[in-house]
């Protein structure tokens, strides 16, 4: 059912991670949409985080692209779907009659649904005869989908969200899950409340938010947790932790692998010294593996993004595969995906090397069931170029046109300048989007929108191969239209039949039907098998209830799930056995050098998704992390003449960016994060992708983002400042800048190279205000070069700007606030002259908890006013950390940090 009990709500999916969380979606009347969790969902039971949360401030209508449009000598300009359509359809012939089908490339996402993807991928693989269709999916798991594949046969995630609670012992493996996927922490965390018992061990060469809560945190070097694990494997082996039986009747390739393992590996001391982790630490670790039978290793990018990715996750599943721990509750190798719908994409095989519904496009069995299904004039019969790949043969000229469907590249990709310079050479570049501008749509020949979330129709499969309903509850706005029906369209333009589909449900009900096609023993036998959601009538697709695959009927009619693989120990290889895999252990491809001196390692932040363009639009989730970062261990900083709070540049071979520095206590010495987040849209020069290394693993194409070697140096400026602002200001003359949605208003972090002659002139030129009338306060300290100024309008506060030649001007939290209130006081003007609040308690401080607002300012204050000592304290005293829980690692930090403090303060 759709509808929830009020029949106001729509039961819908979330947008963002790999979890995929159940959303109930009320839209009210005013336009706005309120959110919840939906109960009744399995994977979240009702809650959701913050990025969840706060997908109803993202819903709005701002920056969209709504209308076909193809540039021209003037730019863009609007056009009917028809003269678009015709326009790719009319270039993709051409170039296909005189180069052939390789010359032309789908580049889609992980955000699409399940419905998207398998018309994407019919399209291409089956009609156009081509298997270059990429995907940013390949950017985040491909490692995880080749190790399933080399170990099980297919790509198979063994386990289930319930596992995690009846594990005896999670292993997080680079995973800040804490951030990343933060109702499964959750479901980890509560799971731990109530068997004190479980063990969690994080394994990450930074101590992120996940290890606050941990038993035990081993801080690998990067790169090294194929040696780790190698090493855990001769350790079992040599101990007898061991299922001999199992091992001889349900695996092959033991001795091979522990060989292989024990060439580096059999001596903890030296796998100890090569990961740079304490003797102790690794035996805690191995001991308590050994010890402890149902285990799960989760993983994700931290083990995907590497150049060993492939072999990183084969050398855990050998750590599984050994005590044959697998295939029964609680226990087992988990790769936790990134994306919405990541998993969707590995079902239709929307990656260049795969086929439809798991099959290889190598094996001609396989291909000939699709065909036959399909009724191909034209199959694809070898692997297509992946992403990284893909990328080069347009720079190259290889690849003429490329359709690029709901991601960004120019910010995504690593050597992201590459990206730019092929984009600019390709003859035609077609952009599917919700937003009009992105760095990516700056290089579209034509530009086609898309439904966003909140008006798509159709199916998303989480990490625990879960499909849910997205379902729409917001009307189509101008005149996008799904991405299936734009690529339907497109493939009826280009004279093939097979895409008439008459909806979601059309497209779903075939993708379903072909998982089963041929499916059985005696012909061609796969373990995805969607079968018995074929035939499903409108009305049954529209009220699908999230439901796991396998899903077949049996014979009677009545639905059959798995909710965990392998329980009867056969495997997808053709023998029924699983295969251990040789992982000789190898550093990342690009070393550190004199001239690169540090490893970059990148990631996401808490509260922002990707390219930010569609959490970009919250000004929930901007507070938390407003500008981006470049945490470095604080020996490091001082060794390379950088400043905590101040601007940085960091370059490596391939690119260059700025961000400010900081000192987040969690960096090991030699190495920096970055976050993935900022793009040409948000900051001037924050684009991290264009330091990332091509480097990709030989087997899955997964790139090194976890490992470039770079440097960093001063970003010399004459000035800092920052406006805070209800309309656009003007930044053509400014060095840096960082845009961050506000509550009505936006904020612009500013740093100049230049030298300002006069205060006053240069803030009305930046923010637009001519009027010498116009209510204006201002104060200046010349010799100090020291500025501010407050534009007010009808006694509502307009506009601020603060300059300074240092970081410590006022603070944002307490200016933000006055943005909200309908008539400055006397007491809110003399704050603004002074540069200060002067109510206490105005000055909140920045964000720790998203959900409720909470600053770091209040919690302290409260800390030590109500000499509060535990997490749940501060959560009942002031909510913070009582909604998602994100931000509880954080507050637990503060907690000790404040009492620490107050400690000291007393004696
Ligand atoms: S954990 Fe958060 S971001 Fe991920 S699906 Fe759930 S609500 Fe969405």
């Amino acid at each position: 059912m759709n509808l929830s009990q009020d029949h106001l709500s729509v039961r819908t999916t979330c947008a963002y991670c790999g979890v995929g969380c159940g959303v109930s979606a009320t839209p009210k009347g005013d336009g706005t949409v309120t959110i919840a969790g939906d109960k009744l969902h399995p994977a979240n039971k009702g809650r959701l985080c913050v990025k969840g949360s706060a997908l109803g401030e993202t819903v709005g209508l701002d920056g969209r692209l709504l209308y076909p449009q193809v540039r021209g000598e003037d730019g863009l300009r609007r056009v009917s779907w028809d003269e678009a359509l015709d326009k790719v359809a009319g270039t993709w012939r051409a170039i296909i009659d005189e180069h052939g089908p390789d010359a032309v490339a789908l580049y889609v996402s992980g955000q699409l649904l399940t419905e998207d993807y398998y018309v994407a991928n019919k399209l291409m693989k089956g009609y156009i005869g081509s298997a270059n269709i990429d995907t940013n999916s390949r950017l985040c798991m491909s490692s995880a989908v080749a190790g399933y594949k080399r170990a099980f046969g297919e790509d198979l995630v063994p386990l289930c969200y319930d596992d995690l609670e009846l594990a005896d012992m999670v292993v997080l493996v680079g995973s800040n899950t804490a951030w990343c996927h933060p109702i499964l922490f959750q479901r980890i965390l509560k799971a731990k409340e109530s068997r004190p018992e479980m063990k969690i061990v994080v394994i990450d060469p930074r101590r992120t938010a996940t290890c606050e809560l941990a038993d035990l945190h081993l801080p690998v070097k990067a790169g090294t947790d194929v040696w780790l694990f190698n090493g855990l494997l001769s350790y079992l082996n040599r101990i007898g932790a061991v299922d001999p039986a199992f091992v001889a009747e349900h695996t092959s390739g033991f001795d091979a692998a522990l060989a292989t393992a024990e060439v580096d590996c059999a001596d903890p001391a030296a796998v100890a010294r090569i990961c740079r982790i304490g003797l102790p630490a690794l035996m805690e670790f191995y001991e308590l593996f050994a010890a402890t039978h149902k285990t799960i290793t989760a993983y994700s990018m931290g083990v995907n993004q590497s150049s060993a990715g492939t072999d990183k996750v084969n050398s855990i599943i050998n750590c599984h595969l050994i005590g044959g721990r697998i295939g029964q509750p609680g226990m087992g190798p988990f790769s936790i995906t990134g994306q919405p719908n990541a998993m969707g994409g590995r079902e239709v095989g929307g990656l260049a090397n795969m086929l439809a519904a798991h099959m290889d496009l190598e094996r001609a069995d396989h291909r000939d069931v699709v065909r036959t299904f399909w009724e191909s004039p034209a199959m694809a019969d070898k692997p297509g170029l992946k992403a990284v790949d893909l990328f080069k043969a347009i720079e190259d000229g290889k690849v003429k046109a490329v359709w690029v469907i709901s991601t960004n590249p120019v910010v995504s990709m690593p050597d992201a300048d590459q990206v730019r310079r092929a984009l600019e050479k390709c003859e035609l570049v077609v952009a599917t989007d919700i937003m009009q501008n992105t760095d990516t749509n700056a290089y579209a020949d034509v530009l086609l929108p898309a439904l966003g979330w909140g008006e798509k129709d159709g199916t998303v499969t989480n990490s625990e191969r879960r499909v849910s309903r997205q379902r729409p509850f917001l009307p189509a706005p101008g005149e996008a239209m799904a991405d299936w029906k734009i690529l339907a369209l497109f493939a009826q333009r280009m004279g093939f039949s097979g895409f008439d589909f008459a909806g979601a449900h059309s497209v779903f009900d075939e993708h379903a039907r072909l998982s089963g096609f041929r499916n059985s023993a005696a012909d061609v036998p796969r373990a995805f098998d969607m079968s018995g959601l074929g035939h499903l009538t409108q009305r049954g697709y529209d009220d699908l209830e999230p439901v796991q695959w396998p899903v077949r009927r049996s014979a009677a009619g009545a639905i059959e799930v798995e909710e965990r693989l392998f329980a009867d120990k056969r495997f997808a290889h053709a023998d029924g056995k699983a295969r251990f895999v040789a992982t000789a252990p190898r550093a990342p491809v690009n070393a550190i050098s004199e001239d690169f001196p540090l490893a970059l390692n990148t990631g996401r932040v808490r509260d922002q998704w990707h390219t930010m363009t569609r959490t970009g639009k919250s000004f929930t989730l901007a507070d938390h992390i407003s500008e981006s970062f470049v945490d470095i261990h604080p020996q490091d900083a001082l060794l390379h003449g950088v400043r905590e709070g101040e601007l940085a540049r960091v370059s490596s071979e391939w690119g260059a960016m700025v961000a400010r520095v900081q000192h987040g206590g969690g960096i090991p010495r030699g190495s920096v994060f970055i976050p993935i987040h900022w793009s040409g849209q948000t900051s001037s020069d924050a684009r991290v992708g264009a330091l990332v290394n091509p480097a990709v693993d030989p087997v899955s194409g997964e790139p090194e983002f976890k490992h470039t070697p770079v440097r960093i140096e001063q970003f010399r400026v004459n000035w800092h400042s920052f406006i805070l602002s209800r309309t656009e200001v003007d930044l053509d003359s400014v060095a840096h800048w960082t845009r961050i949605q506000g509550r009505e208003f936006a904020r612009y972090e500013l740093a100049g190279r230049n030298t300002i002659s006069d205060f006053g002139q240069w803030a009305r030129g930046v923010l637009g205000v001519q009027d010498l009338d116009a209510d204006w306060l201002e104060y200046e300290d010349r010799t100090a070069g020291v500025y501010r100024a407050v534009h007010v309008v009808n006694d509502r506060i307009e506009q601020c700007i603060f300059l300074s030649p240092r970081q410590d001007m006022p603070s944002r939290a307490w200016l933000a606030s006055l943005f909200v209130k309908e008539q400055l006081s006397e007491i809110d003007r003399v704050g603004l002259l002074v540069g200060m609040p002067v109510e206490k308690g105005a000055d909140t401080g920045p964000t720790v908890c998203s959900c409720f607002g909470v600053g770091r300012n209040t919690i302290c204050n409260a800390i030590v006013e109500k000499d509060l000592q535990t997490v749940a304290q501060v959560t009942s005293c002031l909510k913070a950390g009582g909604n998602c829980g994100s931000c509880v690692p954080e507050i637990k930090k503060i907690l000790v940090q404040t009492r620490v403090e107050a400690a000291e303060a007393r004696l």
